[in-house]
């Protein structure tokens, strides 16, 4: 994910404007507003990937944490506001060095479609010989990254790309060098990924390549595809729509902090004073996640809670509750009724944050699972049939073209019977990685079944579905899928038809399959338009 230097820049200055004002007025209050942005600093190094400062920040999240107690009075004592103020003004020059040295600017080729998912479409490779990579290098080309091997020797060439990918081949290099080197490509690259190559399972060396600055290490002997697995799902990462929380609490003044603490790192919450407006709030708001006070004028929170658990479909959704004492028996009920957490006020504003994100994430992670395929991370077919009808509708509203594509992978059967079927299952994730690299991020990928994907390509005609297809099958065609010491090829045939020559999202489907019938009887590894 990029991050612009401007939007680092205003992201840290906010830290360091709540830092000032405690200083001009040291109360709890301003201390509670330094906690939250720093916090929220933190959060937002993690989500953009950057390393080099994540180290600073969230070591001054972990100071001002332990002086988050009601015990600590205000002003702090100066042993601890000169330790502060020296972090957070650390924090900003190292903050400043990252946003002069990455240039933001990512040329794109013209030709090339934005990619979908992935973080970088540039690799550099660090290591002593270019041969004993080449073939890695191919590889990764083939999945749409432009490679190039550098010599340890040699300065590594100004990136235009904010966040290169950085494969670093540590054999040879003695260990005495690595911290310095990798902690200045480190620093260089702060918003890049660092992947450490030919590292033995040793904790010291493991240690000392994750400390300097590592993001991720691959262990001596690991095989080039499994290398290319790494990077690809390193890479891969589920764009998703903003989380959402439904606060129930009858105090205003607290919803509106806790409302408040949320919003700094991008959660949606929608406040509830009055608990008999739960329901329709739900309905309304369909939320990931609720808020609910422990005690209400009208009701307690258990029993909002078993209300809205008498609808299925808000059987599984996370109930985190708020309460100001600890009433054990109150608590037994509500964990009972399958209440996921206690939050003991004065909120931590740092703990409300981190709780109600993790739980978000395995909520949504099992809500995924859902409606994906397991194999691909791709939509499953009945989601992506969904899908096609929900985009066509938009279309058909707005005006434009959608083209669908049907794909299947030619002789698969073979494939399965020569080299096995885990050998068959990863020919079928390759293809949906380079489907996920290659395709925009609005375009839709589905597993439709075994061997066969529908994709729907919304405005694009069906000439410029053809040229986008024609290159994915090219490509697909040079991978080199990995068998003992050897490997094969494999090849994919497309039929495609377009909207507003073809209706409907059943019609589309039925004419993207005879187009593909045509692409397999004219001999396969070649696409096919219905228009023909
Ligand atoms: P064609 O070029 O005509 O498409 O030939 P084909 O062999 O690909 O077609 P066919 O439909 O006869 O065979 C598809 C095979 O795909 C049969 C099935 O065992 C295999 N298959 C389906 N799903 C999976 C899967 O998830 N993993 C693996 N490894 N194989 C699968
Ligand atoms: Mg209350
Ligand atoms: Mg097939
Ligand atoms: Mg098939």
């Amino acid at each position: 994910m990029l991050c612009s230097p401007e939007a680092l820049l205003q992201k840290n200055q906010t830290l360091t404007d709540t830092w000032d004002r405690y200083l001009a007025s040291p109360s709890f209050e301003n201390f509670v507003e330094l906690a939250i942005s720093i916090n929220s600093f933190t959060e937002f190094l993690i989500d953009k990937g950057i390393a080099a400062l994540h180290h600073a920040s969230h070591q001054l999240e972990q100071v001002t944490l332990t002086l988050f107690t009601q015990e600590v009075e205000h002003p702090l004592p100066q042993a601890a506001q000169d330790d502060l103020n020296e972090r957070v003004r650390a924090l900003a020059r190292l903050t400043q060095a990252r946003a002069n040295s990455s240039l933001d600017t990512l040329p794109r080729d013209p030709v090339f479609i934005a990619p979908q998912s992935m973080r970088s479409a540039r690799a550099w490779l660090i290591g002593h010989q270019q041969a004993s990579w080449s073939e890695l290098l191919t590889q990764l080309g083939y999945f749409g990254m432009s490679t190039e091997f550098v010599s340890w020797d040699q300065p590594v060439a100004d990136s235009a790309d904010a966040a290169p990918l950085l494969l670093l081949d540590l054999s040879g290099l003695p260990a005495s060098e690595w911290h310095e080197r990798i902690q200045t490509l480190r620093q260089r690259f702060g918003m890049g990924q660092l992947i450490a190559l030919e590292v033995a399972s040793d904790f010291d060396q493991l240690q000392l390549a994750l400390k300097s600055g590592c993001d991720s290490c691959l262990l001596t002997g690991t095989p080039s595809h499994a290398v290319v697995e790494h990077i690809m799902q390193l890479n891969e990462c589920h764009d998703q729509e903003a989380y959402r929380v439904l606060i129930v609490e009858d105090s205003k003044t607290a919803s509106h902090f806790i409302h408040r603490t949320l919003a700094e790192i991008q959660i949606n919450a929608h406040i509830v004073n009055d608990p008999r407006e739960t329901l329709h709030a739900l309905k309304q708001f369909n939320p990931d996640l609720i808020l609910m006070d422990m005690y209400m004028p009208s009701c307690t929170g258990v029993e909002v809670a078993r209300i809205i658990r008498q609808h299925s479909e808000f059987l599984s959704i996370p109930i985190v509750y708020l309460s100001g004492e600890t009433n054990v028996a109150l608590q037994v009920d509500a964990m009972r009724l399958g209440g996921d957490h206690f939050l003991t006020k004065p909120f931590n504003p740092v703990f409300l944050n981190t709780i109600v994100k993790s739980k978000i994430e395995r909520y949504r992670a099992l809500r995924r699972s859902m409606y994906h395929d397991s194999l691909t991370g791709l939509l499953n077919h009945a989601s992506g049939k969904h899908t096609l009808d929900v985009v066509l509708s938009g279309i058909v509203h707005e005006g434009g073209f959608l083209s669908a594509v049907m794909l299947d992978i030619d002789h698969f059967k073979q494939v399965n019977d020569r080299y096995g079927h885990p050998v068959g299952d990863q020919v079928i994730r390759s293809l949906s990685w380079l489907l996920k690299q290659r395709l925009r991020k609005h375009d839709m990928i589905c597993r439709y079944g075994g061997e066969e994907f529908l994709i729907g390509l919304p405005h694009t005609d069906a000439e410029q579905a053809l040229a986008i297809m024609e290159r994915i099958r090219h490509d697909f065609s040079q991978i080199h899928h990995p068998h003992g010491d050897s490997h094969f090829l494999a090849t994919i045939s497309v039929g495609i038809a377009t909207y507003p020559l073809v209706q409907t999202g059943d019609a589309l489907i039925k004419a993207a399959d005879q187009a593909l019938y045509q692409a397999k009887h004219g001999g396969r590894n070649r696409v096919c338009s219905s228009d023909d």
